[in-house]
């Protein structure tokens, strides 16, 4: 295999790439300033060496604590729980929301051996007896499994006596937050609803 056959090989493995953009992005970088491919290809590689999760939140980070965990202007009483970083992204990227997060990794999924201890559920619970926290918003992605995962955060959270809400209806079903147009986020964000515990 030569390894221009190989590069497009290994670019198709990317999500949202087939075989056709992979071949367009190898040749692209073969016309293309060679500092691009430099750039690239050091940038790939300190992204495995650099970025961990915050020891707070599990937001991706360099450094002990992320950007949020550090900001003294976020509201520390208020804590939003996502399935992944992206989601995290995607809800600071509308300008909405000035509280905290706690970043899960993923969701309930029982085929793929995603249960609450694959979540760090039990560190979130124990992150939760240190803070005082006025409201948790549970912001898991408009799917089954999303769905699954805040039944079962909304059973455990329970005896913590906070505020529980989740965001407006409004959000496609069965899609990822990042899907969402950004002013369906800022209204499902304002008009979230409480859960009668
Ligand atoms: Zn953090």
């Amino acid at each position: 295999v030569t390894v221009l056959d190989q590069l497009i090989k290994d670019f198709s493995r990317l999500p949202g790439i087939g075989n056709k953009s992979a071949a367009r992005l190898v040749y692209y970088l073969l016309k293309a300033d060679p500092k691009l491919s430099e750039k690239l290809s050091e940038n790939i590689l300190k992204l495995k060496k650099c970025i961990r999760p915050c020891a707070v939140c599990g937001n991706y980070t360099e450094n002990e604590l992320c950007g949020i965990c550090s900001d003294s202007s976020r509201d520390k009483s208020l804590l939003c729980i996502v399935e992944q970083s992206q989601d995290l992204a995607v809800i600071e990227s509308v300008n909405e929301y000035n509280g905290v997060y706690h970043v899960l990794g993923g969701c309930i999924s029982p085929l793929d051996g995603m249960g609450p201890e694959q979540l760090g559920i039990p560190a979130l619970l124990k992150r939760l007896d240190k803070e005082s926290l006025r409201e948790i918003i549970i912001a898991t992605n408009p799917t089954v499994e999303g769905d699954t995962t805040a039944l079962y955060l909304l059973k455990v959270l329970k005896e913590k006596n906070i505020r529980i809400t989740r965001l407006a209806s409004g959000l496609p079903v069965g899609g990822d937050l990042e899907y969402a147009g950004k002013l369906t986020l800022v209204r499902s964000l304002k008009g979230r609803i409480e859960y009668n515990l």
